[in-house]
């Protein structure tokens, strides 16, 4: 028998990746502290229906472990709900695409869900529970991913904002590079084409016709002992100077969090802020803080049980 209890206070969030799905329980009353976690694998090979069926086994999991019903449910999501279509898109788990995927979560669960895509989730947890913390008074919080791919979120006065179309923060697929690399978004030269890590890596290989991973152009970089590594590195540094300014000019956020596997890389934070000075509209000055976020792996499905 499933349990009649809910507890308002308790925030449910589910995080649906490509390869697992997971849910945490925060206590709204005590700090946000995790209540509960749980993953089981997407499957997502076996389709969109199958999907479906693996969530609702899921929170049937959880319902068991905690013995309490949720009231309502968040979900991180690849990709976006169109605001004028209501299905998704955009999704890098193709079969989720032109689904009707809020309808049909409430429709299996039962309760009302929110939805909203991976990088805004990443945001809203990292100005709320992560980088956020010590800057209480930032009212503008950007969180930018800089991965595989290049994407961004953001929150506002606490809010995530998702846009008209529902592609708010989506800098990565600004134009940046005239005569640039086609994206699989059907443009060219997108902020994703030139500073995503396989396109750094594809850089490489193009002018030096060696094939390597990016840790290993930044380890040639460092020494300098590459003059390959050292333009691909200075490519970096460049565009993520131009890219960042674009986002500072438009919205000054008070707090920039960078996410993902590039994000990581340390002279983003020393050399490629001075580069960001070169393209601002304030004298060449900048104080935005821009930080490394603190939550990991966790962000989405915070951010999701915080929607
Ligand atoms: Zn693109």
């Amino acid at each position: 028998m499933k349990p009649s209890i809910t507890n308002p206070t308790h925030l449910w969030g589910i995080d649906l990746g490509g390869t697992k799905i997971e849910c945490a329980v925060l206590d709204k009353t005590n700090d946000l502290a995790v209540i509960c976690r749980k993953r089981i694998p997407t499957e997502a090979d076996k389709g969109y229906q199958h999907i479906i069926s693996q969530i609702v086994k899921l929170v049937n999991l959880v319902i068991e472990e905690i013995d309490e019903q949720p009231v309502q449910i968040g979900f991180a999501t690849p990709g976006v709900l169109d605001p004028a279509s209501q299905t998704m898109k955009n999704c890098n788990t193709v079969c989720m695409n032109g689904q009707p995927m809020h309808e049909d979560l409430e429709k299996a669960l039962g309760i009302p869900v929110k939805l909203a895509n991976d990088a805004n989730c990443f945001a809203l947890a990292e100005a709320l529970m992560g980088a956020g913390k010590s800057f209480p008074k930032a009212e503008l919080v950007f969180g930018v991913i800089m991965g595989t791919g290049v994407g961004g979120g953001l929150v506002v006065h606490g809010k995530v904002i998702s846009g008209h179309h529902g592609i708010g923060g989506e800098w990565g697929h600004n134009i940046i590079e005239e005569n640039g690399e086609p994206c699989y978004c059907g443009k060219a030269g997108c902020v994703e084409k030139v500073i995503a890590g396989p396109a750094l890596e594809k850089y490489y290989q193009k002018i030096s016709g060696e094939s390597l991973k990016l840790k290993e152009i930044l380890e040639r970089y460092l020494a300098n002992t590459d003059e390959f590594a050292t333009a691909t590195i200075e490519r970096l540094l460049e565009y993520y100077g131009r890219g960042i300014s674009t986002l500072i000019n438009v919205l000054d956020p008070d707090l920039i969090v960078i996410g993902g596997g590039v994000g990581n890389i340390d002279l983003l934070y020393t050399e490629g802020y001075e580069r960001i000075k070169k393209y601002i509209f304030n004298d060449k000055k900048i104080s935005t803080p821009i930080v490394k976020p603190l939550l990991g792996d966790s962000a989405g499905v915070f951010g999701a049980a915080l929607l």
